[in-house]
C-alpha cells in the first residue's frame, strides 16, 4: 500500500522534529520550575524561554503569557466573570459568536443564563451590525470571537470587532488556536484583550496551550485553586517538556509562515479547482477571507461519514465538517449558524493541510475524490 496522505491538520498536526528534540532534552531534567535550587532553575529556564518565544510570536509581553493544558483550558480560563475593563466596569454578560469552538460556546466560567450568541452571515463572518446592536446601551460584555474558524477556516474581522466591543465598554477574547502558525498575529494590532492558543495545531505536543493577555487585566484569576504558579493565574506544576515543545514548535513555524501561507494557498486553489471540476460542489465560506490550509465542502448526495471512510480506504485522512468528539457525529453548529441547507451540512467534508503537505498529496486526494464521487454521489 502506498503511503498515507494526512489532510486533517486542523484536528491536530504531526510533532515537529524541533519540538521532539526540545521535549527529549526537557525529559532529562529533574527539577520543579518552582524550586530555587540548580535543578529547579534549569527547568524554570525552559519554561521562561518558551514564554518568551510565544510572547514574541504574538507581540505580547512574556509576563502576560499563562500556560495551560491546551486550547480548551485556555478558553475556559479566559472566559471568567469578574474581569474588569480599563474603565473599571465589571463584565456582566458573555457574548460569543455562533461559530466558536464548543469550549467557548459553552461559556467558560459564566453561568448559562448570561451567555448570548452573536450570529454570523452565510459566509461565516460575524455580523458586525448585529453585534453592535447587541452591545450598545447594554451592560459591558466580555465578547468572544475567534480569529479563524476550525471548520470552514473563515478569518474574522477582529480589528472591527475590537472597536465595537471597546466602544461599548467591553473586553474581547479571541480564540486564535487555529490561526497561530498559519497567519501573522499581533495581539495589539488585533485589539484583543485575551487570546487563546494551543501547541498541537502547529506541530507542538498535545495538551499544552496558553492564554495571552494584552495587558494587566484586573481580577484575572485561576480556574483551580492550588499553588501560585503562573503569577497566581494557573495553579499546578508546569508541564515543562510540553511547554518546551510548544516554544520550539513556534520558533520553527514562524520564520516560514509567509512562504507557507503562499504555498498552502496555491495548494488549496489547486485542490478546490479539482474538487469542483465537473461536480456540483459547494465550498463553504468561499467568499470570505479564509485560512490558507482549510477547505470545507459538500456535494449533493455525498454523506460526510461515508465519504470520510471511503477516503480513508483510499489512504487519505480527512474529517467530516461535523463536530466530532468521542466518535459521536453531530450536525455542525458552524454550518447551521451559516444557514447552510441540512442536506449540505450532512455532507460537509473538511480537508486541511500543513507544512508537510505536497502537491502529490493533493493529487492523491483528488484521485480518491473522483473515484468515490462516482460511487457515492448521484449528482
Ligand atoms: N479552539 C479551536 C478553534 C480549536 O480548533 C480547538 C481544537 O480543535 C480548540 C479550541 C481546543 O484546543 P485543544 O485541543 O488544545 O484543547
Amino acid at each position: 500500500m502506498s503511503e498515507r496522505v494526512y489532510l486533517d491538520w486542523n484536528a491536530t498536526t504531526p510533532l515537529r522534529l524541533e519540538a521532539r528534540v526540545a521535549m527529549a532534552a526537557a525529559f532529562e531534567l529533574t527539577g520543579n520550575p518552582s524550586s530555587i535550587h540548580f535543578e529547579g532553575r534549569a527547568a524554570r529556564k525552559l519554561v521562561e524561554d518558551a514564554r518568551q518565544q510565544l510572547a514574541a510570536a504574538l507581540g505580547a509581553e512574556a509576563r502576560n503569557v499563562v500556560f495551560t493544558s491546551g486550547g480548551t483550558e485556555a478558553n475556559v480560563l479566559a472566559l471568567q466573570p469578574g474581569l474588569i475593563s480599563p474603565a473599571g466596569a465589571p463584565m456582566r454578560r458573555l457574548v460569543v459568536s455562533a461559530i466558536e469552538h464548543v469550549s467557548v460556546l459553552s461559556g467558560g466560567q459564566f453561568s448559562h443564563d448570561l451567555i448570548e450568541l452573536a450570529p454570523v452571515t452565510p459566509d461565516g463572518v460575524v455580523d458586525l451590525d448585529h453585534l453592535r446592536a447587541m452591545l450598545s446601551g447594554q451592560p459591558p460584555a466580555l465578547v468572544a470571537v475567534m480569529l479563524a474558524n476550525n471548520e470552514a477556516g473563515v478569518i474574522q474581522p477582529i480589528g472591527e470587532v475590537a472597536d465595537i466591543v471597546h466602544e461599548a465598554g467591553g473586553l474581547l477574547h479571541v480564540d486564535a488556536v487555529q490561526a497561530l502558525g498559519k497567519i501573522p498575529i499581533d495581539i495589539r494590532a488585533l485589539g484583543a484583550d485575551l487570546v487563546s492558543v494551543s501547541a498541537h495545531k502547529l506541530g507542538g505536543p498535545k495538551g499544552v496551550g496558553a492564554v495571552v493577555l494584552a495587558g494587566d487585566l484586573q481580577h484575572f484569576g485561576p480556574l483551580l485553586r492550588g499553588g501560585g504558579q503562573e503569577r497566581n493565574r494557573r495553579a499546578g506544576t508546569e508541564n515543562v517538556a510540553g511547554i518546551a515543545g510548544f516554544g520550539a514548535a513556534i520558533a520553527a513555524a514562524l520564520p516560514a509562515l509567509g512562504a507557507e501561507l503562499n504555498r498552502l494557498t496555491h495548494l488549496r486553489n489547486r485542490l478546490e479547482a479539482g474538487l469542483a471540476a465537473g461536480n456540483d460542489v459547494t465550498i463553504f465560506g468561499a467568499n470570505a477571507p479564509r485560512l490558507p490550509n482549510t477547505t470545507l465542502f459538500a456535494a449533493p448526495g455525498v454523506r460526510a461519514e461515508t465519504a470520510v471512510i471511503a477516503f480513508d480506504l483510499e489512504g487519505v485522512a480527512v474529517s467530516s465538517g461535523s463536530a466530532c468528539s468521542s466518535g459521536k457525529v453531530t450536525p455542525s453548529h458552524v454550518l447551521k449558524a451559516m444557514q447552510i441547507r441540512p442536506e449540505l451540512v450532512r455532507g460537509a467534508i473538511r480537508l486541511s493541510t500543513g507544512y508537510l503537505t505536497s502537491e502529490a498529496d493533493i493529487e492523491r486526494c483528488l484521485e480518491a475524490w473522483r473515484k468515490l464521487r462516482g460511487v457515492l454521489g448521484k449528482g
